[in-house]
């Protein structure tokens, strides 16, 4: 049944296989490979072309994600507007010259081929820095996490052989800690050796081997574990003889189908200052990221924790707590502590009075957001100083920065343009204006524009934490 305009000239797996390459131009590499690579095209069918892929997340993702760019791709080859729909139909996988190539043995230091011997039978314990309280059965999934979950639980079920290496993303409180250790915990239940460590730590440990001439401890350490669990790569941004140590580490395992999972709060591409192997590398597995969870999943999410806390708590009580501490999940957990301490210290009913008065200090006043203060927050969270923020630099990713602290600002304060011009290093307030409805009006559809927002307005309401 396919479209006589087409079948006249391409089938429509010719025009599908020239979708794919259009669509592998347009979108980042480990996006491409991850969700189009290895589609196909099993008929057009009532006006559409029906998409085979390989799984459940593939389908969800390019449904959710990819499909206007699909459709719109795909109206460009055939010349008229056309649907899509996705099937799971698994496809064997093939040799492709498109598969990142495993890494280069010239690129390893001596030391490295070593590693490929057996692992030696008694190994050192090195603790597994793993909460308990972060599995995968305390961990609630809904539609701002699924793909996260589902990568992350395919990990640890078959480490090193699903996603490799695995980098999860996303704004602070949003659960990546979480299910990162959720597969430490899980691939340790099955008998394997992870090891959970935060970038920080990694590098302080690094540091210490250096200065003690220990360095091949901390080596073999690294290199001889099956999964390795690294928190807050972010953190390697301008470290670069840590970046050094990560690389050959990572090829050392990766090269030996060690499964390595990292978190970072934004996507490799955006971390500033990192050597561009490992952002190259860290695209060649799976890139997931977690966004803020609706409210429902905020509900669900306070409802297993006061189930976890032994505490009854109304339904309305939850509901009001979740809508209040809105920004991250480490938030609204603190929230619900402090409305169940505010209620056994005060003896009170636990009620929306109570919420009302023990969460007050999630209310900021606005005017108490500095305009000083966002860029501060803005130029360590961008990794751009303030001069650039506020100077003539011209540059998109520059230029596009400054526009989301435009946005921001007029947002979360009551400053005029003119104010905000003035900020901004003396700004004409139409190019506040223009800026501001330019952000405005692609934050439905870029998510990586929203994400950024998100993340930079919860980074501004960080200190009200502190001082409640
Ligand atoms: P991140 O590492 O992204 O900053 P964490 O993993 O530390 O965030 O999560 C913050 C808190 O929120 C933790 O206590 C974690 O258990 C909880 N949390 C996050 N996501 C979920 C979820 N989906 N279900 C249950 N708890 C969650
Ligand atoms: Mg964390």
């Amino acid at each position: 049944m396919y479209a006589p305009d087409m079948l006249s000239t391409r089938s429509p797996k010719e025009v599908w296989e020239t979708a794919r390459s259009h669509l592998r131009l347009q979108l980042p590499r480990s996006t491409y490979e991850t969700w189009v690579r290895d589609t196909t095209c099993l008929a057009h069918e009532d006006g559409a072309f029906v998409i085979g892929v390989a799984n459940a997340y593939a389908k969800d993702w390019l449904s959710l994600r990819l499909r206007p760019l699909i459709k719109r791709t795909l109206a460009d080859i055939v010349g008229h507007a056309v649907d899509v729909t996705f099937v799971v139909q698994p496809v064997p996988v093939q040799d492709d010259p498109d598969r990142a190539p495993a890494p280069l043995l010239a690129l390893q230091t001596p030391d490295e081929t070593s590693f490929t011997a057996p692992i030696p039978v008694a190994l050192p314990n090195y603790g597994t820095n793993l909460n308990p309280r972060y599995t995968f059965e305390n961990f609630i999934v809904g539609s701002s996490n699924r793909m996260a979950h589902a990568v992350a639980l395919s990990v640890a079920e078959r480490p090193g052989a699903a996603y490799n290496p695995l980098f999860l993303y996303g704004g602070s409180g949003l659960g990546k800690t979480h299910l990162l250790q959720a597969i430490g915990q899980f691939v340790q239940a099955s008998g394997k050796r992870a090891l959970y460590v935060t970038s920080e730590v990694f590098t302080n440990e690094l540091i210490a081997a250096i200065r003690t001439q220990s360095t091949e401890q901390f080596r073999a350490k690294y290199r001889t574990i099956e999964v390795l669990l690294l928190d807050d790569v972010h953190f390697l941004a301008g470290k670069e003889q840590t970046q050094e140590e990560f690389f050959h580490t990572f090829n050392a395992l990766h090269t030996s189908n060690r499964q390595i999972v990292m978190t970072s709060d934004r996507p490799p591409q955006s971390i500033p200052t990192l050597e561009e192997r490992l952002r190259s590398r860290f695209g060649w597995g799976m890139i997931a990221d977690v966004q803020p969870p609706n409210l429902e999943t905020r509900i669900a999410i306070l409802q297993t924790k006061a189930i976890s806390l032994g505490q009854a708590v109304p339904d309305d009580v939850l509901v009001l707590i979740a809508q209040r501490a809105h920004r991250n999940i480490r938030d609204m957990e603190g929230a619900l502590t402090k409305v169940l301490a505010h209620a056994e210290l005060l003896k009170r009913p636990l009620n929306a009075a109570l919420v009302e008065d023990a969460l007050a200090y999630l209310t900021p006043t606005q005017n108490k957001l500095s305009l000083e203060a966002i860029l501060e927050v803005a130029a360590s969270y961008f990794g751009a100083s303030i001069s650039e923020l506020t100077g003539r630099g011209r540059s998109a990713r520059i230029a596009l920065q400054r526009q989301i602290v435009m946005y921001v600002m007029r947002e979360e304060t009551s400053a005029s343009l003119p104010q905000v011009g003035q900020a901004l290093g003396g700004r004409d307030h139409t190019t506040i204006m223009h800026g501001c409805e330019k952000v405005a009006n692609d934050l439905d559809t870029d998510a990586e524009l929203s994400r950024a927002v998100t993340e930079l307005r919860s980074r501004l309401y960080e200190p009200v934490r502190v001082r409640s």
